[in-house]
């Protein structure tokens, strides 16, 4: 049977070919430096091609994927990847986002102060991950902007009530399906903790469909696609989508009936689309920068993920996912689960939100 082929062999595209082989579809990562996988592409049949990364090298690798006839959602990664021209597609769209603008040579952090209407920060238009290339106005102890102002965009600093996510998929037909609302917990920008509780955010799960919907038609786009929101008492905020699988989706591997990685999967291969069966609780915490302890691991319904990366201080390198048709149970593993100081705030605002929500 042909392949799917995936641009990047990091954890996502692992998680892709994991579910690929539940599926029976075979899936092939490809390193973006791998010169013998382009070579192997001129004379390859794929079914399709996909991203697990939205940015990548200019190597012949990937010129030859990215030429290839069933390289899909070009559209996508040409307006997403940027985050200029990502802004740019929300307000075009009608799309509630953070204020914003551009960057210019000479602005200042005053002249951005007065244009935004407060606070700000900058962020990298490309490359930036897990809070890096971010830079925050009212951090700053002088009243320069950063050397790489001019590569960057300024958003106005939004007080949220919480962060979601909504995760959804389409296929080339148009069919759509979503999965719920997830909560996520960051602390300096980098995501710990996802909670999905069904109905927790019930009031908010069909205005962020509709952008989701909104932006998927517009793109012309296929397989599952995640929109990062600012919850605020106005209303939902996009703050930025991702053309691909998405960490705060990981939880669908223990919560859903059908995964992430397997829905994007259908949704390119042209198999049904259905809206997953997400019966209960989840819980998703990342393993930032060391495994997860034995206790961790010796508490009943944890199911560790383990990407097999490098250790380094900040660097994603598994995850623990964990579902229960109750919140309180949910609630009973995040507080026996040993974590470092550092998810003390967001381990509390997660127990908190699961706390405020079991009606059971
Ligand atoms: P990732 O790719 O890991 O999701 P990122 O580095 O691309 O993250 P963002 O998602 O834009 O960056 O920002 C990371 C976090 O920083 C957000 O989840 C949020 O907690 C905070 N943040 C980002 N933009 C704003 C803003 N305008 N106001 C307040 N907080 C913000
Ligand atoms: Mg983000």
């Amino acid at each position: 049977m042909s392949e799917v082929w995936v641009l990047g062999d990091g954890q996502l595209g692992g998680m892709l070919k994991d579910a690929g082989r539940r599926l029976g579809i075979p899936v092939r990562v490809v390193d973006p430096a791998d010169i013998e996988a382009g070579e192997r592409l001129a004379h390859a049949d794929p079914l399709c091609i996909t991203a697990e990364r939205e940015h990548w090298p200019d190597t012949q690798c990937t010129r030859a994927l990215l030429a290839h006839p069933r390289w899909r959602n070009a559209p996508a990664f040409a307006a997403l990847a940027d985050r200029q021209s990502q802004k740019a597609l929300f307000d075009q769209l009608g799309l509630p986002t953070a204020p914003w603008c551009p960057v210019s040579a000479d602005a200042d952090v005053e002249s951005l102060r007065e244009a935004l209407g407060g606070e700000f920060l900058l962020k990298q238009r490309r490359g930036g991950y897990d809070g890096r290339g971010q830079w925050r106005s009212q951090l700053a102890r002088e009243a320069t902007l950063p050397l790489w102002q001019t590569e960057a965009i300024a958003e106005r600093c939004i007080d949220f009530t919480t962060e979601v996510s909504l995760v959804g998929a389409r296929n080339r037909a148009g069919d759509r399906v979503f999965y719920t609302l997830t909560e996520n917990f960051h602390a300096g920008g980098i995501l710990q903790i996802s909670v999905m509780q069904p109905g927790r955010f019930a009031a908010w799960q069909a205005e962020a469909e509709r952008c989701h919907a909104r932006l998927m038609s517009h793109l012309n786009y296929e397989g599952v696609l995640a929109i990062e929101f600012f919850v605020t008492p106005e209303g939902l905020l996009i703050n930025e989508v991702a053309p691909r699988v998405h960490n705060s989706g990981h939880w669908t591997q223990a919560g859903a009936s059908i995964s992430q990685f397997e829905l994007h999967l259908r949704a390119l291969t042209g198999m049904p689309l259905v809206t997953p069966l997400q019966p209960g609780c989840s819980v998703m915490v990342n393993l930032i920068g060391r495994d997860a302890d034995r206790a961790a691991l010796a508490l009943a319904g944890t199911q560790r993920h383990w990407y097999g990366k490098q250790p380094r201080p900040g660097r994603k390198l598994g995850h623990l996912n964990f579902f229960h048709p109750q919140a309180s149970e949910a609630a009973r593993w995040l507080q026996a689960l040993p974590l470092s100081p550092d998810f003390q705030a967001s381990r509390a605002a997660a127990l908190r939100s699961l706390a405020q929500w079991d009606n059971g």
